[in-house]
């Protein structure tokens, strides 16, 4: 018997979750999926097979992929495509690792430790991210169990919008012309973020789409 310490979550004492119908491990060293995360793997899904592009051609990247649940899970729904998966922390891109091998997609995803952008070369057809987005405030009033998951993939600043404008400006030259970023959002961040897009000259907000509590929860957009 393992000793389990107060609020630790019901998902890390199991040690898997599901999500998009896969099975994947899970401790401390990610944050667990959730289940609106499945809707933004629907819509890049979505997009990717709409893009024009052949799918085994397309660049794509998970920006701070955590457990590897978008990037896995991406690799089930379109059977062609590859996918870089990032993160900055180490120990989240093991437990990625371990998550693709027993989902047997390891050949179709490459893992790289980087600090957003910092170690990527080239450019992405398509950007898919769920980066951390709780703000100051919002921290304050947590649950204790949401507090033990790591809080490198929840804190997003004094605003929650750190990542937000850090990624939007470096996708504006990191996405090819034509390509998609499609983000996970936080509650009630989408006029803000929509802003911080439409400041990208080159860059237009395509879709909106809200999860199964009508909070608007998926940003798509698109570089001209
Ligand atoms: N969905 C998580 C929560 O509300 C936050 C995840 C994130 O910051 N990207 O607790």
């Amino acid at each position: 018997m393992k000793r389990i310490k107060p609020h630790t979550p019901v998902q890390y004492v199991m040690g898997h979750v599901q999500f998009c119908d896969l099975d994947l491990l899970v401790d401390e060293r990610v944050l667990i999926p959730r289940p609106e995360t499945e809707i933004l793997v629907d819509i890049a899904s979505d997009i990717i097979k709409g893009a024009g592009i052949p799918a085994s051609k397309a660049r794509i990247l998970d920006l701070g992929t955590g457990s590897g649940n978008i990037a896995i899970a991406l690799t089930k729904k379109i059977p062609d495509c590859k996918i870089i998966a990032s993160d900055i922390s180490g120990g989240a891109l093991e437990v990625a690792k371990l998550n693709a091998g027993r989902n047997g997609v390891s050949d179709r995803i490459e893992f790289i430790k980087s600090d957003l952008f910092a170690s990527l070369d080239g450019k992405f057809d398509i950007i898919v991210s769920n980066p951390p987005y709780i703000s100051r405030p919002e921290f304050e009033s947590l649950q204790k169990e949401v507090l033990m998951e790591p809080h490198v993939a929840l804190d997003g600043g004094s605003d929650g919008l750190d990542f937000y404008r850090k990624i939007i400006s470096e996708a504006a030259k990191r996405l090819t012309s034509g390509g998609y970023i499609i983000f996970e959002i936080g509650f009630a961040q989408k006029k803000l973020i929509c802003r911080i897009i439409e400041k990208e000259s080159v860059l237009k907000v395509m879709r909106v789409e809200i999860d199964h509590n009508e909070i608007e929860r998926i940003v798509a957009a698109r570089k001209t």
